[in-house]
């Protein structure tokens, strides 16, 4: 029987040596940082590590609060929704249950996966991995629990979930009655809460019980000048080839698979990005949903939806829905293809400017799904008949999969390319 917590506080920096940004590969001496302090890549201003001191006593208590919140935000209705005599009451997983129902079981799963599954994975991972950690035992495989959660966590949409029950809540109000649920206030602690925990936590700390000593004799400012490739689960340092001679293919300490930059990435981006903007098309000519009223009719396609908000007099919802849904995607698509050729003429122009371009591009991704989750919301409510119903349309499955692709095209990029040819700072 081991002890862990002996190992993990306090966390003395010193000890870990070097850590190179993974935006751009510039290498840095860890330093000591005051309690709550961050610390930034003085060549391109990525993140790079912080110190939450006792952080697992922190965020333990803020991810078990949450667990209890989300299961408070599955059991009870979200929305209920009164039209006459009739009430239908709206659960989270009804809008997956109603893309089922009228043969869209593809974005049924996506909003079952974004909403439910990988928010869920997250919030147990964590109490997995630090419940242990506080009893003072380090938990069962617990890198593979660390690497699943940091897999999942980009594709863990439940902020972007609430805007779009909120946007649906805001549509429906003329229409009929709406009665906020129990689970909706829950659902809005849980954003706070786990919020709250992941900013409380300290990845850092709970590596320091594997430590691992990168020894290079080569010199140079970055990780590849010096022959190292930087972990991107754990933020090892580790030298390109073994001791014995041979090339590394995974992180002694995490066991993720480690490469210097990301495999084939212009092609594999230049890919996805040209498969993005063919579905773009279909996305914004087929409609993503069908109104039904009293027997008459009204399909929609993302453009004339905003156009009929606007009518209505709906101004935030409609600049929400056109930034989101046309804005983002564009913007993202325009972004790629700019970094693609600037990397490919291997320029040397404003390399911190493009280094945040793509960053920026990143955290708003997917926020571009927000359509989709208020479409899941309103066809889950609106279900009664001919009288009033919402129906999901084809459009909505080619503007998810330009949403998908973007996001993983974004992910096969590798901003370090941008450095690559760099003479900044060198
Ligand atoms: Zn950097
Ligand atoms: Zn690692």
């Amino acid at each position: 029987m081991r002890l862990y917590q002996k190992n993990l506080n306090p966390l003395n920096h010193k000890d870990v040596g070097l850590v190179a940004c993974h935006e751009c590969d510039f290498l840095h001496r860890v330093k000591s940082l005051p309690a709550g302090g961050k610390a930034f890549c003085v060549r391109c201003g990525a993140f790079l590590y912080k110190h939450i001191p006792n952080s697992v006593d922190k965020a333990l208590p803020l991810y078990l609060a949450a667990f209890i919140l989300f299961i408070l935000a599955n059991v009870f209705p979200f929305v209920s929704l009164k039209l006459g005599s009739n009430i239908e009451e709206n659960v989270m997983v009804s809008g997956t249950l109603a893309f089922f129902r009228y043969g869209m079981g593809e974005l049924g799963i996506l909003v079952f996966i974004t909403g439910f599954l990988f928010p869920f994975l997250v919030i147990t991972g964590w109490l997995y991995v630090l419940l242990p950690i506080k009893l003072g035992y380090r938990p069962w495989k617990m890198t593979k629990v660390l690497s699943m959660i940091q897999r999942v966590s980009p594709w863990s949409l439940l902020s972007v979930f609430m805007l779009g029950v909120l946007i649906s809540y805001t549509k429906l109000l003329d229409l009929a009655t709406v009665i906020p649920g129990v689970a909706l206030f829950s659902f809005a602690a849980l954003l706070v809460v786990s919020t709250a925990a992941h900013a409380n936590l300290d990845i850092s700390q709970l590596w320091q019980e594997m430590k691992f000593k990168p020894t290079t004799n080569r010199s140079g400012n970055t990780a590849a000048e010096r022959d190292m490739i930087v972990c991107h689960g754990c933020t090892l340092l580790i030298p390109k080839v073994d001791l014995d001679g041979t090339l590394r293919s995974e992180c002694p300490r995490c066991n993720n698979p480690i490469h210097s930059r990301k495999p084939n990435s212009i092609t594999r981006t230049f890919a996805l990005v040209v498969t993005a903007i063919i579905l773009f098309i279909p996305a914004n000519v087929f409609p993503v949903m069908t109104v039904v009223q009293l027997g008459r009719d009204k399909t929609n396609t993302i453009l004339s939806g905003v156009i009929e908000l606007i009518e209505e007099g709906m101004w935030v919802l409609a600049m929400i829905i056109f930034f989101a849904s046309i804005v983002v995607p564009a913007v993202k698509i325009i972004v790629l293809c700019f970094l693609l050729v600037s990397v490919k003429r291997k320029s040397n122009w404003r390399t911190r400017d493009r280094t945040l371009l793509y960053r920026v591009i990143e955290i708003i991704g997917s926020w571009s799904m927000v359509d989709i989750f208020a479409i899941a919301t309103l066809i889950g409510l609106v279900n009664f008949g001919g009288m009033s119903s919402v129906i999901p349309g084809i459009g909505a499955t080619f503007f998810a999969s330009v949403v998908i692709i973007t996001i993983f095209a974004t992910q096969s990029f590798d901003p370090r390319l941008i450095w690559d040819n760099s003479t900044r700072l060198k």
